[in-house]
């Protein structure tokens, strides 16, 4: 591993003058601008795609397919759509109104928020920094860029290709841990959008209540699975397990948990076994071949392993563990809702199977917990999906596969309740970043209609103004 170099809390000042007057300056605000900057940013991951995956695997072993189709590619598509709609994105917009107000040019411009703060954890480095930076600099929003510390080799590359790429007059890295991060949340931003867990989400928005910035809080949680009577259990399978074993579990949308109804048990458990052969063919999925990556730090390995030791379930197949590096993907079934694997977000490769009576019950479990990020069913069933959107919460809810959520990037992701708020991709990362700042001409010819506002007062003039409080409301 590189040993990361800290960005000095001198230079944490400099930057912040440097960015606040850039942005002042009005240098981000031309589309030109903004668009040579994203098609920068798609060019720095073409000539850098295999340094990023070189990065990830020092950091996590993460396979170097999984970095080039969850990250790199998706940081590429995401800046070249930008760069394509910028234009359509930040076109003011004419505001229809009530005739009489009609000539008063109602108007919402898309203002840039201010100097963003962007603050990332380890999971996914580069697309979890540089996808909401697309949508800084889509809006104009110059940018700070604060990466996790527990992937130091990613980390140092981002620092080392965001100057040679971008313009550092607008975008710059800094790299820390908790005091460089404080120094930065000490100060006003325009926008910090932060991605990680649940109880640094809360430190973070402690900190920015204080110079009241606004806040996105993308964060994790134990997402579940609901298998329906009414589903292919061989497809089921197979998908779920597909999400659970990106990045080793490492990953805020992956399946954390799985309801089965019991009639349905065995044969999910078959279902399961096939797919586990078919996916990792060797004797373990540690086999050196497997291409099957790291848990991030022996903290985490220990944290994950733990929560295995005490299981009360049984393990269906997996189990090994090999140092303090890798887990093999488990699924253990047999699971209660009061066992070590449902205490809390398990981000690793372990799979718990709990069974229980009907859907009726999994609503009951599921809403027991509070939104997850996501909830996943698996299902054909009408009725099905109507009772888990009308009595569940989540940040989405996908029908019958996991994680692919992440790839629609037209639709908003984000959290709901403990999952976070606020939502991105595409225009709505545009739009997480920008201020609509309304603005009106009211011109001198209105002044016919302003009579009854001026002083002196009368009972006649209260009754013109006051309509609206005699007015009839419509029956329901
Ligand atoms: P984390 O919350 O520990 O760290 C995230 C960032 O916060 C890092 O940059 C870290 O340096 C910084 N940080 C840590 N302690 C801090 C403090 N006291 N004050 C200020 N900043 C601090 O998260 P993590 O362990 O890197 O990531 C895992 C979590 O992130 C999981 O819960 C996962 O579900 C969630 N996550 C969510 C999404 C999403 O899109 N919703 C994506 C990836 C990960």
């Amino acid at each position: 591993m590189s040993t990361l170099q800290h960005t000095s809390l001198a230079e944490v000042e400099q930057i912040y003058t440097r960015l606040q007057r850039t942005f002042k300056d009005g240098t981000t605000r031309p589309i030109a601008y903004r668009r040579k900057q994203l098609l920068q940013l798609a060019r720095m991951f073409q000539e850098n795609a295999a340094a990023i995956e070189q990065a990830e695997y020092t950091d996590l072993g993460k396979p170097k397919q999984e970095v080039a189709i969850a990250e790199t590619s998706g940081v590429i598509e995401s800046a070249l759509f930008a760069a394509e709609h910028l234009e359509e994105w930040s076109r003011p917009e004419k505001v229809q109104v009530e005739e009489w107000r009609s000539s008063w040019d109602t108007t919402v411009y898309k203002t840039p928020k201010g100097v963003a703060l962007i603050i990332s954890p380890w999971n996914y480095p580069f697309i979890l920094t540089f996808n909401p930076l697309v949508g800084a600099i889509a809006a104009g929003c110059p940018t700070v860029l604060k990466p996790s510390e527990v992937v130091p080799t990613c980390a140092a590359l981002i620092a080392s290709l965001v100057p040679k790429y971008l313009d550092s007059e607008a975008y710059a890295v800094v790299n820390g841990a908790v005091t460089e991060t404080t120094a930065l949340l000490d100060k006003p931003w325009g926008h910090i959008f932060f991605t990680g867990g649940g109880k640094i989400g809360k430190i973070i928005a402690t900190k920015a209540a204080q110079t009241l910035t606004p806040v996105t809080l993308e964060l994790g949680g134990k997402s579940p699975v609901v298998i329906d009577e009414d589903c292919d259990l061989q497809l089921a399978a197979r998908r779920i397990l597909y999400g659970k074993t990106q990045n080793s579990g490492q990953l805020c949308v992956s399946p954390d948990h799985v309801y089965v109804p019991r009639h349905l048990v065995a044969d999910f458990k078959e279902a399961v076994k096939v797919a586990y052969s078919t996916f990792f063919p060797s004797e373990t999925a540690l086999h050196p071949n497997s291409h099957w990556g790291n848990i991030v730090n022996p903290s985490h390995h220990s944290r994950v392993k733990g929560l295995l030791d005490r299981t009360l379930g049984e393990i269906l197949v997996g189990g090994q563990v090999d140092g303090a590096k890798r887990i093999a993907p488990t699924v253990v079934t047999g699971v209660k809702p009061d066992d070590s694997l449902m205490e809390e977000e398990i981000f690793g490769p372990i799979l718990p199977i709990l069974e229980v009576e009907n859907l009726d019950e999994t609503i009951k479990l599921i809403s027991n917990g509070s939104s997850p990020l996501v909830i996943y069913a698996f299902t054909n069933n009408e009725e099905t999906k109507e009772k888990l959107l009308n009595r569940t919460t989540s940040g989405s809810l996908v029908f019958n596969d996991t994680t692919i959520q992440l790839a629609v990037h037209e639709m908003p992701f984000g959290g709901h309740g403990e999952s976070g708020y606020g939502a991105y991709y595409d225009k709505n990362s545009f739009d997480t970043f920008t201020h609509k700042r309304s603005s009106i001409n009211v011109p001198a010819a209105a002044e016919a209609m302003f009579g009854a506002r001026y002083r002196p007062y009368s009972e006649e003039k209260y009754a013109l103004m006051t309509q609206s409080i005699h007015s009839k409301i419509p029956e329901e």
